[in-house]
């Protein structure tokens, strides 16, 4: 017996539980597109030059490995708002954001929501239906109490506008409403700038909260600007805003675990307060963040000529994924014979497509074909090579009949 035995099997997780079951798979036809994560055309993990040029730069400094403040890298946490705000936005000028570096988009989503359960105690975070997996495990673990609005709508494969903005309407007064910065995922379908409008307005008329989760920052379009118009359009409107920041895609910093919380407030007094509060909070829970993913993204943007470096690199990420996107569409649309419509995968953004196969046509495509999916039909297209579209077509057209 073992004091344990209460402790029951935790299931595997449905999005790293994938690409365990892909790593015991021999077939050597076998894709991985479960995980978001940016491979080359030959399926290897990137290290971006600029990474390298950068961690260079700090054994050539000899940087030590001192704790950071509870709040992070101060050279980092000015760098992650300014790419975020834009530099002149006068936020920061008026210092009204309280900048608290996290532990990659994960931990500062934890944070926040860490935020609320304790200074907006019975508030709702309002979804998107459907989300991201761990959404729903940060709020559920937080204790903080979530519900659904409508956002892909099958029929079309694209947007539920009216359903969306309706459910905002009925979230009760004060909700937090998250909302995905660009390339939703895992549907890859964003509001457009008009629709954005819309979704601040109804936020404002209900006094709601938008609380942005900012995953894709320059991945999706490969702009660093376009990819936070949505985030700026909201802080432009002079409204409080909370927003998760992660430096996995688009810098490949994964495992760095590197990201921030940013909470824009109405006066400079009020985010004092609260970042003194997002210190609080994440004191008891790991003291204090690492170092080294910070240090990269500070001497990155720090550095003119690495800056131009990354966004470059950050272009041939996103055009590659681009490229991928259209060479499947294209098989798609020559192998299929059924006259179905596919033109919903390139109307789709990011590194996620949104295939519409349901759980039992996702299993198929792993117990015949090797392509390791998440169930709820999403394909990772930075997982995928021009190599390997065909196959893929044809994985998905069989698995659809
Ligand atoms: N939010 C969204 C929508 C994501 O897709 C991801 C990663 O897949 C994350 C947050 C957080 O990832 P990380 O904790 O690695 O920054």
């Amino acid at each position: 017996v073992s004091r344990f035995d209460g402790v029951t099997m935790a299931p595997p997780d449905p999005i790293l539980g994938v690409s365990e079951a892909f790593r015991a798979d021999t077939n050597a036809m076998k894709l991985n597109l479960g995980v978001g994560a940016y491979r080359t055309e030959e399926l290897q993990p990137y290290v971006l030059d600029v990474v390298k040029k950068a961690e260079n730069l700090m054994l050539e400094r000899g940087d030590n490995k001192e704790y950071l403040p509870i709040e992070g890298l101060a050279a980092f946490n000015k760098a992650t708002a300014e790419l975020l705000f834009g530099a002149d936005n006068p936020v920061i000028k008026q210092q009204r954001v309280a900048t608290v570096q996290g532990l990659s988009g994960t931990g500062s989503l934890r944070l926040a929501a860490a935020l609320i359960e304790r200074y907006f105690p019975g508030a709702k975070v309002v979804i998107s239906s459907p989300t991201w997996g761990n959404h729903k495990n940060i709020f559920n673990d937080a204790r903080v109490p979530w519900s659904e609005y409508r956002y892909y709508d099958p029929k079309t494969v694209g947007l539920d506008f009216e359903g969306m903005i309706s459910d905002i309407k009925a979230a009760p007064d004060g909700s937090f409403v998250l909302l995905h910065g660009c390339a939703h995922n895992p549907t890859g379908i964003d509001p457009t700038p008009e629709q954005w409008e819309k979704i601040a307005d109804v936020i404002q008329e209900k006094n709601h909260i938008p609380f942005f989760d900012v995953a894709y920052q320059g991945f999706a379009s490969g702009s660093l600007d376009a990819d936070a118009a949505s985030v700026r359009l909201f802080v432009a409107r002079d409204m409080e805003v909370l927003i998760a920041q992660s430096y996995s895609k688009n810098l490949g910093l994964y495992a760095e675990r590197i990201g921030a919380i940013n909470v824009v407030c109405s006066s400079a007094d009020a985010a004092t307060r609260v970042k003194s509060q997002l210190k609080r909070l994440a004191r008891p829970m790991y003291s204090n963040p690492p170092v080294h993913g910070a240090r990269i993204v500070a001497n990155v943007v720090g550095d003119p000529t690495l800056f131009n470096e990354w966004k470059a690199e950050m272009e041939m990420m996103a055009g590659r994924i681009k490229n991928v996107r259209q060479k499947l569409f294209d098989s798609l649309s020559a192998k299929d014979k059924s006259g179905k419509d596919w033109s919903f995968i390139l109307k789709q953004i990011g590194m996620f497509s949104f295939t519409g196969l349901n759980k039992a046509q996702s299993e198929h495509m792993t117990n015949k074909w090797h392509v390791y999916m998440t169930k709820d039909g999403r394909i990772s297209l930075a997982g995928l090579s021009l190599a390997k579209c065909e196959y893929l077509a044809d994985a998905i057209i069989d698995s659809f009949h």
